[in-house]
């Protein structure tokens, strides 16, 4: 794992480096690039937590702030078991140039802590939780630094949160943290908006390429937050599901896959394995099986040298964070396959947070169609200037998406009199 965790590092540097290289104002000027590769503050921190048995166990987090020219931090917080230092510094460096390409004013951040929290009861997550935020209060609010749910946190906890912050500082802070339940200050459509705004950008580049959702064969790495909406969503759209996977295994079946039964699977916090219409595959062969559109929706570094040339899908949608390297991204390239990259096809989940913050702070809140119409409008935009700006450069999606996300970070810089 500790490979897998420092690759994550290594492959965020590697995907700035080369959209830098084809860049003028960062090819010509190496101090860009050194500026922008580094984050600029790293916290580890110990969170004593009273197990349900009287015992105290001591959970270790990080916290990493890559860039606040756009100022202020915004980031996801990850609960699991193969949480590290470089696999956070990772996240919060993709954070910083997801919230620069969509143009959206905040900058990039993230936090994990390494614990396994399907091992916890609901009190002990509770007191992790709230663990979490006194150490780091002092450090975070809504002017500063903000964080919203990522791999295995969620709403109700983003409220406990929210809560203890609030307490802290004596004052009620809604703003404080993002993907809340409607009750405590969420926003419409909030916990649909990954997938949704992952929909749109597909939808967009389709179009771009004359191509269309409709008739078109889908498998998706993992069936969580992210994945099993996207399902949904694309079903709706006239899809076809042929494969889906989660942390236990994958199935495939060529004619398609029941999402309203997976989903009541998993609400009964079931695995896809217990499906019976299908071909049982491993958690990774999902990502090779006959289809159009691939869907990476799990974790990082999925797709490497090894299995990137067995893909079969002409399109690869990276719903998930980091899931394709940088080796397996020229292959794929070589290959003709479209890769549309994490840090436009899953910003829908940070775009929607921002408006959260945006209704937290006029405490006025909008329709669900006032949000899904703000969300279409941006990202729409963001995909064709990233489109075009592949186009431009003769380059990959990827490539185009940090150059634009670089311009305006280094825009900030320079207004700031960083660079
Ligand atoms: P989640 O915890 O809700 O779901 C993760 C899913 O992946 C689960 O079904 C899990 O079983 C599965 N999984 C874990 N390891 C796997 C493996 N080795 N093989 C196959 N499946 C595996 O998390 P999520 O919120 O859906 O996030 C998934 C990805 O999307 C992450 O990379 C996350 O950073 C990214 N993302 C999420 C959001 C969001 O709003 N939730 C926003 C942007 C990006």
């Amino acid at each position: 794992m500790e490979q897998n965790i420092q690759d994550a590092f290594a492959n965020a540097r590697e995907q700035i480096k080369h959209a830098c290289n084809m860049y003028d104002e960062c090819r010509l000027d190496l101090n860009k690039y050194e500026l922008i590769s580094h984050p600029r503050r790293i916290i580890e921190v110990n969170i004593p937590v009273r197990m349900d048995d009287g015992l105290i166990k001591t959970f270790v987090g990080f916290r990493s702030q890559h860039n606040d020219a756009r100022w202020p931090f915004k980031w996801g917080i990850r609960f699991h078991q193969d949480v590290n230092r470089g696999e956070v510094k990772a996240l919060s460096m993709w954070m910083t140039f997801k919230c620069a390409v969509i143009d959206i004013p905040l900058g990039g951040g993230k936090w994990g802590v390494i614990v396994n929290p399907k091992e916890l009861s609901d009190g002990e997550l509770e007191r992790l939780s709230r663990g979490y935020v006194r150490e780091l209060y002092k450090y975070i609010g809504p002017e500063t630094d903000v964080p919203a749910p990522d791999v295995n946190t969620n709403p109700k906890i983003m409220a406990w949160m929210m809560d203890e912050y609030s307490k802290l500082v004596g004052k009620y802070s809604p703003g404080s943290f993002t993907g809340k339940p409607l009750t405590s200050g969420g926003s419409a459509g909030r916990s649909t908006s990954t997938a949704q705004g992952g929909v749109y950008v597909l939808e967009k580049i389709l179009m771009l390429s004359g191509d269309e959702i409709k008739g078109k064969k889908v498998a998706i790495q993992g069936a969580g937050n992210a994945g099993l909406v996207m399902a949904q969503l694309l079903v709706d759209l006239g899809a076809t599901i042929v494969g889906i996977s989660d942390s236990k295994g994958g199935i495939f079946n060529e004619n398609g896959i029941n999402i309203e039964k997976i989903s009541e699977i998993k609400n009964n916090r079931g695995s896809v394995v217990e499906y019976e219409d299908a071909k049982q595959l491993d958690p990774k062969g999902v990502l090779t099986v006959g289809c159009d559109i691939l869907i990476p929706a799990a974790l990082e570094n999925q797709i490497d040298a090894k299995n990137a040339k067995k893909i079969q899908a002409k399109y690869i949608l990276e719903l998930a964070n980091g899931p394709v390297n940088s080796e397996a991204d020229a292959i794929l390239f070589d290959a003709g396959i479209t890769v549309i990259p994490d840090i436009l096809a899953n910003s829908g989940g940070v775009m929607v947070s921002y408006f959260e913050q945006v209704q937290n702070n006029l405490n006025y809140y909008w329709e669900a169609s006032e949000v899904d119409a703000k969300l279409h409008k941006k990202i729409t935009e963001a995909t064709e200037k990233v489109y075009h700006t592949a186009k431009e450069y003769n380059t990959f999606l990827r490539s185009a998406a940090y150059i634009v996300a670089m311009k305006r970070v280094f825009d900030a810089m320079k207004d700031r009199g960083e660079v």
